[in-house]
């Protein structure tokens, strides 16, 4: 499932760079695969997921075992990606689906002025088709939970889709900020970076009692929380994230980026995407033709990388 959906956006965006091993081992990172958004110019951050998919309502994948003994996959993941040297936000991405409409009872979540489904014009059902939580909000939804660990119903509520990795969703339906006012999209690359710090931080919090009966019986959902929270930020002008993105990408996504690049460049004689949207230089050519006799081992044992240039403004 994962590499079908990956495939998917690779083809339907042909600007990223997707990469894939053949590793079925995803123990040491915790991660399915790591995302990196950036360029040369702009510096570099990350996602690393975890995917779970559905299976009869339930998550059963998540009480699977990481790589030390006494952790789960979760910990694992988290773990790696503290340690990681681009900043990397941990997620897991949920693969859904239901043979018949939104599941009953199950709070609609992908509304930013909670509105519930099916009157929100932000999303269709099918964009929960892949849904969104930090990895730290699973795992201790996980831990609290007892024998509702692996109920979807734990989960879903407090997820967003997952396109909510590139910013808040613009309405679906017309131009222009939705009703609450925020700003559709997101600007320069650490303003991505303090959209995933505030994400952190909203979605970490419990979820508002009565969050799983759904409708009008909740105050605020999460997703509302957490744009009025990003349109406060944005109103106070500039905004400050706490990390910055890397300089550097490490050494096995460099090597990987720039060996997709001189593939796309001598098949497709695109030097002008290529320069424009990653700043690759001629010059990178004669290092990477030496380069290209090592063989880098991915440490972290991924599935895939995919990456996302970040545009010039
Ligand atoms: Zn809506």
């Amino acid at each position: 499932m994962t590499e079908g959906a990956l495939l998917h956006l690779a083809r339907r965006f042909p600007l990223l760079i997707l990469q894939k091993f053949n590793q079925a081992d995803e123990k040491s990172s915790g991660g399915d695969w790591e995302w990196f958004v950036g360029s040369r110019r702009h510096g570099w951050i990350a996602f690393r997921i975890q995917a779970k998919r559905m299976d009869g309502l339930r998550y059963r994948q998540l009480d699977h075992g990481g790589q030390l003994p006494g952790e789960r996959q979760y910990d694992t993941l988290l773990r790696d990606s503290a340690a990681a040297s681009v900043p990397t936000f941990p997620f897991h991405v949920f693969f859904n689906g239901w043979s018949s409409g939104w599941p009953r009872g199950f709070a609609w979540n992908a509304c930013p002025n909670g509105t519930t489904f099916p009157r929100c014009a932000h999303h269709d059902m099918s964009d929960m088709g892949c849904s969104l939580l930090p990895a730290t909000t699973v795992r201790d939804l996980h831990r609290s939970s007892g024998r509702k660990r692996l109920r979807v119903a734990t989960y879903l509520p407090t997820s967003v889709p997952w396109s909510w990795l590139f910013g808040p969703p613009p309405k679906r339906t017309s131009s222009g900020p939705g009703p609450t006012g925020w700003p559709a999209g997101i600007g320069g690359l650490s303003q991505l970076l303090a959209w995933h710090e505030t994400m952190a931080a909203t979605l970490a919090e419990p979820p508002p009692s009565g969050v799983n009966q759904g409708g009008s019986t909740r105050d605020h959902s999460p997703a509302e929380v957490l744009l009025r929270r990003w349109a406060e930020l944005l109103g106070q002008g500039a905004v400050i994230p706490e990390g910055r993105p890397a300089e550097r990408l490490p050494a096995y996504a460099d090597w990987t980026l720039k060996h997709n690049l001189r593939e796309r460049l001598l098949r497709d004689r695109l030097d002008g995407l290529a320069t424009d949207a990653w700043d690759f230089h001629e010059s990178d050519d004669d290092a990477l033709r030496d380069q290209d006799q090592q063989t880098f081992g991915t440490p972290s044992t991924l599935s895939g990388l995919i990456f996302t240039p970040w545009p010039d403004a």
